[in-house]
């Protein structure tokens, strides 16, 4: 590893590579310090009901808070976070505040909005996952339900009962699992059947170019009916403009995420957004279970 190197040994690659695996080094030992830190933040991206366009929850989106170089989207240090492993803590670091913050919100009388998380292949692989589940659950005193985990094609992919017991025994204590970025992957149908997923997301490369795109609609099409067809919600990313949010609501999609409806706000800024539905009687759709 470029990192056993030691940054001053010369090494053997060309000036680019080797300015590459500098920057890297120097990304990894910023991203470990920032976890001791926490110099992390929560972006939350509101999700709302297709038909209806009541607000229903949001996907909860690190940010980290560099202190040179400003905000740092999770594309760029997420994997590196994920092959020096320092994924775990930032991991439990995402599940406690979002666990925290929910406990917070309908404290202050907000509606019990379902809050969607990532979670990292490595992350769901940790032994210590269901555990920790349980802890935060137990420490927070939350409700059971509304809290939703989003794992990738790429989780399932070769798992096993293992993979299928773990989504299980999280499931157990009210938490549901969403497919993200589907139909990027190796989207196998047989996973929807096999594993307990509730909701798919389709991906954001689909919808772009919705509806003019005629292959794309076939295929958002085809996955909604697949998806409803086996007892599942979907929900739409990336919808950015109204004639997509018709289509998608034509088509009898459940949820609907993208610029078009908001952007990931910082979570004061998200408060504010569901201040109108303080104590407002009910918010029907959020109450429900996945
Ligand atoms: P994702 O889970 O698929 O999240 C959706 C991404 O699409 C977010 O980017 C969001 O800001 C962006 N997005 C939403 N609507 C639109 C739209 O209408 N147009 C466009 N162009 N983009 C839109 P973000 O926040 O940069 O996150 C990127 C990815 O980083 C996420 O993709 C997810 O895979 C990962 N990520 C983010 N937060 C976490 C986290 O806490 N843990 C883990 N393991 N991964 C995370
Ligand atoms: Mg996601
Ligand atoms: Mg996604
Ligand atoms: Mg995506």
């Amino acid at each position: 590893k470029a990192k056993q190197a030691g940054k001053n040994r010369a090494q053997p690659y060309a000036p680019h590579m080797q300015a590459d695996a500098l920057a890297r080094v120097h990304l990894e030992a910023d991203l470990r310090m920032a976890v001791e830190q926490r110099a992390f933040e929560l972006h939350y991206q509101p999700i709302v009901d297709c038909a209806s366009g009541a607000l229903v929850g949001a996907e909860a989106l690190i940010r980290w808070k560099h202190p040179e170089r400003g905000m740092i989207s999770p594309l760029e240090f997420i994997p590196v976070a994920e092959e020096c492993g320092l994924i775990v803590p930032i991991g439990e670091w995402v599940l406690r505040e979002v666990v925290r913050q929910r406990r917070d919100w309908l404290a202050r009388g907000h509606p019990p909005l379902r809050l969607t998380l990532n979670v990292s292949g490595v992350q769901f692989r940790e032994a210590g996952l269901p555990e920790l589940v349980r802890t935060l659950l137990a420490e927070f005193g939350t409700a059971r339900s509304s809290l939703v985990f989003e794992i990738t094609e790429s989780v399932l992919m070769g798992g096993s009962e293992n993979v299928e017991a773990r989504m299980c025994d999280i499931k157990e204590q009210g938490i549901c699992f969403a497919l993200d970025d589907f139909g990027t992957g190796f989207s196998s149908l047989s996973y929807l059947k096999r594993f307990p997923v509730d909701i798919v997301k389709i991906d954001r490369s689909f919808v772009r170019d919705c509806p003019d795109d005629r292959n794309d609609a076939t295929l958002v099409e085809a996955i909604i009916n697949m998806a409803h067809s086996l007892g599942l919600r979907v929900t739409a990313e990336g919808v950015e403009s109204a004639e997509q949010r018709e289509f998608l609501r034509a088509l009898g999609c459940d949820y609907l995420q993208g610029y078009l409806i908001g952007k990931p706000l910082a979570a004061d800024a998200f408060e504010a957004l569901m201040a109108p539905l303080r104590s407002a009687a009910a918010a029907p759709h959020c109450t429900e279970s996945c």
